[in-house]
């Protein structure tokens, strides 16, 4: 990508800030590459994909995707994400070293990968995009949209829209856990306004995946049979009020309607299809900040244990069972293809709603796990993770 950057080393510690993790570990990082590299490779899979372009590809349901698509699939993989490299005394961001790591390991195995560092809502990156396609790939068959933003600069007027989770109608009084005493707390969260839910809806919403597939097909970027999908949510009763009736639900919402007329437009034009994807709740940098999120899941890895499913093992399920084979994917009524299905199992939500009820500070290591989410939340940065000496000091100016 750039031109090598001089060694710094450190000592690296995770320092956090409530659901915030302002430092990562290079190393750790490229521990955790690895380990979704390592599950990918147990399979050995086949398909027609070619070429793929992961929107949001640096952390969570984004990596993993360009992960499998790489070295499940052999594919092309074309990425782009937000990250900060390191500077002067800061480490880089979780999702840069992802990056470097996952770029080390392709270029040692012969995979092709590229990515590029920018603001996927603006026309700049888009436009960068084309070129790197067109000079790069050619067309494409798999397009995938896992954009996880607080903010928009919207690309024709350079308004920022800002997206906030809050409920919808009425303030809500949700549980949620103190992440600096380990607390159970009732967290009230005010009405969101028109304005807010409007914002978030253009945030997260699908107004930008729309303009993207666009774009793409303005270019004739596109390949006959290509796949779009972008990942959506729904949850339980227990975070309803919060996220799937919320502001982000809102957002959901508008996604899922945009992947209907998307998919109509793609099967026009190129016998394409475009889905959004209910994935499981899992601790993910985006998912971390939501209020009553940590708790849910705390609860929910002691009721599903080992059934629980990583990342990795969510996108591995996706591409084999409905994307990357010719067979058309098994849809919900709205559409949807559905990864959620062992989380919200009645048995498994009906437990979830009991503990939800009488969860409070006294009894939540017996309830829930929450060793779990924090060591799930610290690996993230790379951290928590047995085989690295954190005493050793690691260089902080990686690259790819
Ligand atoms: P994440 O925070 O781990 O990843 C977000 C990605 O978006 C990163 O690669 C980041 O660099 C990139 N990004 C953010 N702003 C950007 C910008 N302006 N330009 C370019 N890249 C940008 O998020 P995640 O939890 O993996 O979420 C991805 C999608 O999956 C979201 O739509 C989310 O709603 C959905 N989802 C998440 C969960 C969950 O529990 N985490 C469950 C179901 C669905």
């Amino acid at each position: 990508m750039k031109t090598r950057s001089a060694i710094h080393k450190k000592i690296v510690f995770p320092k956090t800030r409530g659901y915030i993790c302002l430092t990562a570990h290079p190393e750790g990082c490229k521990h955790n590459v690895k380990s979704q590299i390592n599950e990918v490779l147990r399979t050995k899979l086949t398909s027609k994909i070619k070429n793929v372009l992961v929107i949001g590809s640096s952390t969570g349901y984004g990596l993993s995707s360009a992960i499998t698509s790489l070295f499940g699939y052999d594919a092309n993989v074309l990425g782009i994400c937000f990250e900060k490299p390191a500077s002067r005394d800061r480490t880089a961001t979780a999702g840069y070293y992802n990056i470097a790591a996952l770029h080390k390991f392709a270029e040692s195995a012969g995979k092709n990968i590229r990515t590029i560092n920018g603001d996927a809502y603006s026309k700049e990156i888009k436009h960068k995009t084309i070129d790197t396609l067109r000079n790069h790939y050619g067309k494409l068959d798999l397009i995938i949209y896992s954009l996880a933003a607080p903010k928009r600069k919207d690309p024709f007027s350079d308004y920022i829209y800002t997206s906030v989770i809050k409920p919808i109608g009425m303030r809500h009084t949700t549980k949620t856990i103190d992440l600096s005493n380990s607390k159970v707390i009732n967290k009230e969260v005010e009405p969101a306004t028109i304005m807010e839910i409007h914002e978030t809806v253009k945030v997260m919403g699908g107004s930008d995946w729309e303009l993207w597939i666009n774009t793409l097909l303005e270019e004739d970027l596109i390949n006959s049979n290509c796949r779009t999908l972008a990942y959506s949510y729904i949850g339980s009763k227990a975070t309803e009020k919060i996220y799937r009736s919320g502001t982000i639900g809102a957002a959901k919402e508008e996604l899922e309607k945009t992947a209907i007329y998307l998919n109509e437009k793609l099967q026009k034009q190129v016998n394409g299809n475009a889905w959004v994807c209910v994935n499981k709740a899992l601790v993910t940098q985006a998912s971390s900040a939501i209020p009553s999120i940590p708790l849910y899941l705390s609860l929910l890895f002691k009721i599903l244990k080992i059934r629980d499913e990583s990342c990795i093992e969510q996108i591995l399920r996706l591409f084999n069972n409905h994307i990357a084979t010719d067979k058309l994917p098994l849809l919900d009524n709205e559409k949807r293809i559905r990864l959620d299905d062992i989380e919200l199992e009645p048995d498994v939500q009906q437990e979830l709603l009991q503990r939800w009820g009488n969860v409070a500070t006294e009894n939540l290591h017996t309830l829930g796990d929450l060793d779990k989410f924090k060591n799930d939340f610290l690996k993230l940065f790379g951290f928590n993770i047995s085989s690295i000496d954190y005493n050793k000091p690691v260089d902080i100016n990686v690259d790819w």
